[in-house]
């Protein structure tokens, strides 16, 4: 038996672990005690990593709709077919017709890759990823404030904390092996503060528990923020000597007086006050946040509000201290890093600085097109209209993850030619005019970048099952157009680094071991577990005074719920994997909505009855799990069931700034489904 180290492939946490083999075939998962991410540590989906990969759904053959039909074809075919579609829309509506889809779930290099093959072969702008639809808001935000979109310090420093905010996150379930270090926290003393609309498993064991109304994060921080000003709480020698616009933000926060908060959030003055001064006074806190906080239309001003918190007290910028957005996907930081977003290159170097797109013009030796192309949302709205003709999505199944499906199935419909490179037929594929089957994290070398910033190895375990890696075949169809790009990860890796500063010290020598931290600017530079040390990346911390704003749907006569969406611990994203486990299906077959105890008593629903959830987009009929952990008036769904998908539901309003939709708040009905 082989044993080949590697790093899971679902979620944002990182951890590693080896893959078994045995005659070419994955036969189990043993974790790496040495992985300094997971320290011998798996949740249950990382045990069960192996077992989709060898499923008889993969997808082996390319696949090429004829007459309405998917036919198997020879991946001479399919590349030829699809190289001479491209060529052809090229010709006839030009490079803008072109949106190029990323993946968070593929390496760093075939990010790397596929956002070259976006901009110097096809030559759009248009290149972007499914942070647009978690994350985008914590890029813009901490940018914002501190010059940087990611987590400012690293989960070692966790166990050690005084104090852990969580909102918006149920690290739990949707990021175990981080809920195990909070648990660490706690078990040494650590105070917790939990606020959520639902009672997750941190709250019970929370020092002080918030369950405020979802959507009214801002109303919430903005009074702890003015609670703490006022009693004398704030860190003046941090204020004074590291950050800019103190006072326009006292302008603004003075007005939320924890009392005047607490019918927006519906909690009481008293608790605001406790949970405020808790963080404020506890010499080692930090701030923990997820999807809970960014996707919403007010993302990006969410974050920017926890960013103020933390420079009110001084608690970022420093060991023991900061904010950890906990990122969703294994790779989703990686793909953001890599350059596979409208507006930015590879390490974050702007697309509208001419003298980076002169030097990558030199190292590519193209013209590279300039300005800021279109984000994931606007790809759908541009499609719908006309201007986009063709769509070349990897390992993302839009039709079942982005808000309002039904909007979605409207602008892949519209669409003259839809690429989709995937490995299983995922619903997005089964529109697609072609379907190339990629490959799994199993079957190809590269390195992820997770959440605390550390790229570490992904490494080749078995041979690609379709015959191919995603890298691969984006370079053939690239030498078909006639740009030959170099596949060897290890090369793409070299060259990534090469043009991108806060990487230059990467490659794959120096991340045997445990990986390294971002920035890494030189090859003798150790990484870098703590930023903004001393001075913020943009100089200043910048206060930016933020006002709460309702979501773009509040309940009503009609719709008189508040619908959220999140994860369980057993299952990931659209289910694409983990339903295809039996271990893990056995636990959640199927989607469900959880209503409050008293609001399912007035509307005498009953445990496991069917409901019909509805909302202006669509309706589905789920069992009901009735709870009192639930905030009355507030109903909760999962989104990984593929068979009763729950964004036909979900709002497709978005941040002006990230253009991350609305998932987690709309205005929603139910009703008992009789008989
Ligand atoms: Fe994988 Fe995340 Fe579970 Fe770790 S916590 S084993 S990275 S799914």
């Amino acid at each position: 038996m082989a044993r080949v180290l590697t790093t899971c492939p679902y979620c944002g946490v990182g951890c590693g672990f080896y893959l078994e083999v045995v005659d070419g075939r994955l036969v189990g998962v043993i974790p790496s005690r040495s992985n300094s991410v997971s320290k011998g540590r798996l949740c249950v989906k990382g045990w069960h990593a192996h077992e989709p990969i060898q499923h008889p759904d993969r997808l082996r053959a390319p696949l090429i709709k004829k007459n309405g039909k998917f036919e198997e074809v020879s991946w001479d075919e399919a590349l030829e077919f699809v190289a001479g579609r491209l060529k052809e829309i090229k010709t006839k509506y030009g490079p803008e017709a072109f949106a190029v889809c990323t993946s968070a779930r593929c390496t760093n290099e075939e990010n790397y890759l596929m956002m070259k093959f976006a901009r110097a072969v096809l030559g759009t702008k248009n290149v972007d990823h499914c942070a647009r639809t978690c994350h985008a808001a914590t890029v813009s935000g901490l940018n914002q404030s501190f010059g940087s979109g990611a987590s400012t310090n690293s989960y070692d420093e966790l166990p050690f904390m005084d104090c852990i905010l969580i909102i918006g996150s149920n690290p739990t379930e949707a990021h175990p092996i981080v809920g195990w270090r909070v648990r660490s926290a706690i078990d040494n003393g650590a105070k917790i503060i939990v606020c959520d609309p639902r009672k997750i498993l941190p709250a019970e064991s929370a020092d002080i528990y918030i369950q405020h109304y979802p959507g009214t994060d801002i109303a919430l921080i903005n009074a702890m923020i003015n609670f703490i000003v006022t009693q004398n709480l704030h860190n003046k020698e941090f204020i004074e000597e590291r950050t800019e616009g103190f006072e326009q933000l006292w302008q603004v926060v003075k007005d939320y007086t924890p009392e005047s908060v607490e019918g927006i959030t519906g909690i009481k003055s008293s608790q605001i006050k406790q949970a405020a001064k808790l963080y404020a006074a506890s010499k080692r806190s930090c701030i923990m946040y997820s999807l809970g906080m960014t996707e919403h239309i007010v993302g990006t001003d969410n974050i920017i509000s926890m960013a103020n918190l933390a420079m009110v007290c001084g608690h970022v910028g420093k060991e023991f201290s900061g904010l950890y957005p906990m990122r969703g996907q294994n790779n989703v930081q990686g793909a953001c890093d890599m350059g596979a977003l409208p507006n930015v290159y590879s390490g974050y170097q702007s697309v509208a600085d001419e003298e980076v797109r002169d030097k990558f013009e030199k190292l590519w030796k193209v013209d590279l097109p300039s300005g800021t192309g279109l984000t994931l949302t606007d790809m759908m709205f541009k499609a719908i209209e006309g201007a986009l003709k063709c769509f070349y999505i990897i390992g993302e199944d839009q039709l079942r993850t982005d808000p309002d499906t039904h909007m979605i199935e409207r602008a892949l419909g519209s669409l003259d030619f839809l690429v989709v490179q995937e490995i299983f037929l995922s619903e997005t594929a089964k529109k697609a005019d072609v379907v190339l089957p990629g490959a799994s994290f199993a079957e190809k070398d590269g390195t992820f970048t997770c959440a605390e910033r550390r790229f570490q190895r992904v490494r080749k375990a078995i041979e690609p099952i379709s015959g191919k890696t995603d890298g691969d075949i984006i370079c053939e169809i690239s030498k078909r157009l006639g740009y030959v790009m170099e596949s060897d990860p290890k090369k793409v890796c070299d060259e990534m680094a090469s043009v991108s500063p806060i990487f230059a010290g990467v490659s794959f020598e120096r991340l045997e071991g445990n990986g390294l931290q971002w920035p890494v600017p030189s090859k003798d530079h150790p990484g870098t577990p703590v930023v903004h040390l001393g001075k913020f990346r943009r100089g200043a911390g910048k206060f930016i005074p933020v006002k709460n704003k309702p979501p773009a749907e509040v309940p009503d006569k009609e719709y008189p719920f508040v619908l959220s969406t999140g994860r369980l611990l057993f299952h990931y994203n659209t289910g694409t994997m983990t339903t295809r486990v039996a271990n893990l299906i056995r636990e959640y077959p199927r989607n469900f909505v959880q209503i409050n105890t008293t609001d399912a008593e007035r509307l005498d629903i009953k445990r496991r009855q069917k409901v019909k959830v509805k909302t202006r987009r669509g309706e589905l009929e789920v069992l009901a799990e009735i709870t009192d952990k639930i905030k009355m008036g507030v109903l909760w769904m999962p989104f990984h069931f593929s068979n009763e998908p729950t964004n036909v539901l979900t709002n497709s309003a978005f941040d002006p700034v990230c253009r991350t939709g609305e998932y987690k708040v709309c205005a929603a009905r139910i009703e008992k489904v009789e008989g």
